[in-house]
């Protein structure tokens, strides 16, 4: 039976050697594995960037006092609703969600109102 021909990850030469060999040489493989973490750690890094960047528009609400705004006011500051870091069903209604950022909570309600409240420290 003939071996399958394999072709090096990163720069798609022929790969000789053991049959699980996957980069023709340790350059290949140092390179590829660097391009690919350096993807991983960038995708982490703007998710991050995200969250905290929501963080600091909560905080901004909250530190002035106002535990309620508009969805769409939230949105149009910037607030991107599609991270969060903690989701908890909402014991006063059971139907929605009680949703996180960092140490502070929120909820949207029927009327596109948001509820911002804080954490205590024992739910964190
Ligand atoms: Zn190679």
């Amino acid at each position: 039976m003939e071996e399958e021909k394999r072709y090096c990850l990163n720069c798609h030469r022929p790969v000789t050697g053991r049959s699980d060999k996957k980069f023709c040489s340790d350059s290949c493989r140092t390179t590829y594995n660097n391009r690919l973490y350096s993807r991983q750690r960038n995708a982490l890094n703007r998710i991050d960037r995200i969250l905290k960047k929501n963080h600091a528009i909560i905080d901004r609400l909250y530190s002035r006092g106002e535990r309620e705004i508009e969805f769409t006011e939230l949105f149009g500051m910037g607030f991107n609703f599609y991270y969060i870091t903690s989701l908890r069903e909402n014991p006063d209604t059971g139907s929605s969600f009680i949703l996180g950022c960092y140490d502070y909570s929120y909820i949207i309600d029927r009327n596109g109102k948001v509820i911002i409240g804080k954490k205590r420290f024992t739910q964190l």
